[in-house]
């Protein structure tokens, strides 16, 4: 029902006694998410929670590398690969420690977009064969930061993202007499299709068209740098949905490679970017929210094209980069919350009668109810509306009272959804009313904030697989759309992963006394950073799992999430004034008798605890 064995990459499935398992070692041992939110909850973290599972990572790093040691002996490439983990993907200070610590074995390093990433990643990393790739925009600090990496062992690398930064790097290399190792950028003619396609082709804000990069080869030459060109760059977006972009990249890509050995560029390296695509939706396909291909061929495809382009011009392998990060990190975290409460659209009981004196627009509408059927339903669907609206106006007008409104909305409500029931008994659908099951969806309040947890879903409308993670074994008899708990009309989601498509309500269970828990799966990238404040909903409590091979369950890491005063702080609250400006107002009142002194201390209290809380619902 919710295509968890299309999207869950062998990470995520459903148990025989209805929970979600969770396999951090892909197919291996699993645990139950139902068992560790009972686990979090007797520790007393609440809900919401975001989980991360470091095991997740680890085999994610480990399937990019073993992908691609495979490919490299199919096709008997000659060069290493060396992953990158882009940071602006996911900066959480774990997520590089776990990155640093799973990818030492295979020499994987960082790209770093600014200077707090730069020093993020510096601390991090600890062998001296692993590359650290500065990307992004450099001004002279950045650059000196670089090179005093350089000078302590670590590969950086410069890329050159436009033409002035190079005078720079040339500046700072000579006034600290650093060699530098300089990479290029290289704008792409190939597009691939997909949400970032703007980030790559020729339109790209980023890196430099043929022309300047002969322009670069012949400063570097005349400032006697040439021999510190090594590496050549590109990145055609994020989620390149369709392996045949990848194909063209990595061919143009060589072509260009192959002209700066030509010139006299030492070379030895191509980073291939990111850009390999997460199958949010399971469907394997060449859209936005999936992709057409898999790791295997994603490895196979770049490895073969390199090998053909290459031999053809006779030129030596390099060693390749990627910086993928949204296939590295998007599995290792869900988000679990409760569901609090719920509306539902039913059809209104109506009065049997309206009074005799009852408004004749009331009476036409009552007329509409007597003679709806399938065969009518659009047209009384259009007469519904019209009547409505008028006595909307006639209400603005003062001509008819708020009892009469109020009928008039009970029975209106009442048409439009017998018209949705019936769509369900039409052979054809009028356009019109397709939508209406979808809009008179029931509505499950769930104890999150899109902003806050899954922006992406507001911003770029991007495709979360969402399911309950118990009670699978019984047949959920709901459908509604999720709304959070800011009081944003556009805090809902109401488009969802399904077995075969996406629909635009998500099936769900009845209510019961029992809490009832959604999981929002493949939430690791992006989400975290890009979250904002709105409402004042802050950070969720984070806990990290790790499942031992035998099936052993181990909260390693806790982070409570963002206290009341933390996000006053954020926007510039001292938390203290913000109290005794309360025990001002308190005092006063006691001044003025309206309260005891003892009223007094159970206020201040209150204040006090509730400055001190989980910004997040809490029962
Ligand atoms: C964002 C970015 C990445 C990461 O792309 P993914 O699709 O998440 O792998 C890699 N390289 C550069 C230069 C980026 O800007």
């Amino acid at each position: 029902m919710y295509g968890i064995n299309n999207w869950g990459a062998g990470y995520f499935s459903v148990s025989d006694s209805g929970e979600v398992i969770v396999h951090p070692h892909a197919n291996g041992t699993g645990v139950s998410l139902r068992k560790i939110v009972d686990g979090l909850i007797d520790r007393g973290l609440n809900m919401p929670v975001l989980l991360r599972f470091s095991d997740i990572l680890d085999s994610r790093i480990k399937q990019l590398h073993e992908s691609f040691a495979q490919a490299i002996a199919q096709f008997e490439y000659k060069g290493h690969y060396r992953g990158v983990y882009p940071i602006k993907v996911n900066q959480q200070q774990q997520v590089l420690e776990e990155i640093a610590e799973f990818g030492a074995r295979y020499r994987h390093g960082f790209e770093a977009g600014s200077k707090a990433e730069l020093i993020a990643a510096v601390s991090f990393m600890k062998n001296s064969e692993a590359y650290l790739v500065c990307n992004g925009y450099k001004d002279a600090e950045f650059v000196d930061l670089g090179l005093l990496a350089r000078k302590m062992g670590i590969q950086s690398v410069f890329v050159v993202e436009s033409p002035s930064e190079l005078e720079l790097i040339i500046e700072r290399s000579k006034a600290l007499e650093i060699e530098p190792i300089i990479g290029v950028r290289l704008k792409l003619s190939t597009q691939a299709s997909g949400h970032w396609n703007h980030s790559g082709g020729e339109r790209s804000v980023f890196g430099l068209n043929p022309s300047q990069v002969c322009d670069l080869v012949d400063r570097l030459r005349e400032a006697e740098m040439l021999d510190c060109l090594q590496l050549l760059h590109y990145h055609v977006g994020s989620q390149i949905p369709n392996i045949r972009g990848i194909r063209e990249a990595v061919v143009e890509a060589c072509r260009v490679y192959t002209g700066l050995v030509h010139e006299g560029a030492p070379m030895g390296i191509l980073d291939l970017g990111g850009g390999l695509a997460v199958d949010y939706d399971g469907s394997h396909a060449d859209t936005a929210t999936s992709r057409n291909y898999g790791l295997d061929e994603y490895c196979a495809a770049i490895i073969e094209n390199m090998v053909s382009t290459l031999n053809e011009a006779e030129i030596p392998h390099p060693d390749i980069i990627t910086e993928s990060g949204r296939a590295i990190v998007a599995y290792y975290s869900v988000l679990l919350f409760n569901i609090l409460d719920e509306s539902r659209f039913e059809i209104q009981e109506l009065p049997k009668q309206l009074g005799d004196d009852a408004n004749e627009l009331l009476v036409n509408l009552m007329e509409v109810v007597r003679v709806l059927e399938t065969k009518n339903a659009q047209e009384c669907y259009h007469d519904a509306f019209y009547y409505r609206d008028e006595i909307h106006q006639r209400f603005k007008h003062g001509t008819m009272t708020l009892r009469e409104r109020a009928m008039a909305g009970e029975i209106f409500w009442h048409i439009v959804t017998r018209i949705s029931k019936l769509t369900k008994e039409m052979e054809f659908v009028p356009d019109e009313l397709q939508k209406l099951p979808s809009m008179l969806a029931d509505i499950y309040y769930g104890n999150f904030s899109l902003f806050q947890s899954l922006p992406d879903v507001w911003a770029i409308d991007q495709l979360f697989p969402i399911m309950p993670i118990h009670r699978l074994e019984e047949k959920p008899s709901r459908e509604v759309v999720l709304a959070d708990i800011t009081c944003d009309c556009d805090g809902k989601v109401d488009r969802f992963v399904g077995q075969y498509t996406t629909s635009d309500t998500l099936p769900l269970h009845n209510l019961t006394d029992e809490e009832y828990y959604l999981g929002v799966f493949l939430v690791g990238a992006y989400q975290e950073t890009l979250g904002d404040l709105h409402n004042l909903l802050g950070d969720t409590n984070v806990a990290t799992v790790e499942v031992g091979r035998d099936g052993h369950l181990r909260y390693t890491r806790e982070i409570e999430g963002d206290s009341v005063a933390d996000v006053l702080s954020y926007v510039e609250y001292d938390p203290k004034r913000v109290i005794r400006s309360i025990r001002k107002q308190a005092e006063e009142a006691v001044r003025t008798d309206s309260i005891t002194a003892r009223d007094r201390r159970r206020i201040m209290e209150a204040f006090e605890n509730g400055m001190r809380g989980y910004t997040y619902f809490e029962r």
